[in-house]
């Protein structure tokens, strides 16, 4: 049944360039933090979702939940909360993985947009690895694993899916060097399954391609 659904999306959108160029309809993310953030984390969780998301033409609008009247309509969102201190101050030189990064909710087997990513448990994690850099990169080195752990947690809830990749973003787990490398990024068909898996948008982009 799943693959009949993915075979049927697949062949409704363009092919080729069109596709990769083609850019979807923005969806909203919705962020709260538990304590705000400084801006440099802010904003290395932001580029590096924006740079993992750009390359397959997803593009997002990003909201301040507590500053949000209520009567906001959006086609597509998801609501983001970043549980405990998200900073990269007081790191020290032992890194420990206790629990989940982030986790998308999911109820009756339907993944719902509501995902958290725990900022502690990165930090504690990576800590040992952002020690090797100098002070001042160290948040926006923290913030851009933030974003991957982020990201990770959007492929589930916008390619509407529990399963995991090999490689990439998409796979199960992270080791530091994946959270704190260079490069990061979702291999193709995950890519390809964020694309198909938003009918709506690909619909409203083709006709202005032709
Ligand atoms: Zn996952």
């Amino acid at each position: 049944m799943r693959l009949v659904w993915f075979c049927l999306l697949a062949g409704v959108l363009p092919g080729g360039s069109e596709t990769r160029g083609a850019t979807f309809a923005p969806i909203t993310l919705y962020t709260q933090f538990q304590q705000a953030p400084p801006a440099a984390v802010l904003d290395a969780i932001q580029d590096e979702v924006e740079s993992i998301m750009a390359p397959i033409g997803i593009r997002f609008e990003w909201r301040d939940l507590s500053q949000t009247e209520g009567h906001e309509v959006s086609t597509e969102l998801a609501v983001v909360t970043f549980k405990g201190r998200c900073d990269a101050t007081g790191v020290v030189a032992h890194s420990k993985s206790e629990g989940a990064l982030g986790w998308t909710h999911v109820s009756d087997g339907q993944i719902l947009p509501f995902t958290d990513v725990s900022c502690d448990r990165v930090r504690e994690f990576v800590q040992a690895g952002l020690m090797l850099f100098r002070a001042e990169e160290r948040a926006a080195r923290y913030g851009r694993a933030l974003g991957r752990v982020l990201a990770h947690e959007l492929y589930h809830i916008f390619a509407n899916t529990a399963r995991h990749a090999t490689f990439g973003v998409a796979k199960e787990s992270y080791s530091v060097q994946d959270l704190l490398s260079d490069e990061f990024q979702f291999q193709a068909r995950e890519s390809r399954m964020l694309q198909v898996s938003r009918p709506r948008a690909a619909a409203e982009v083709v006709p202005g391609s032709m």
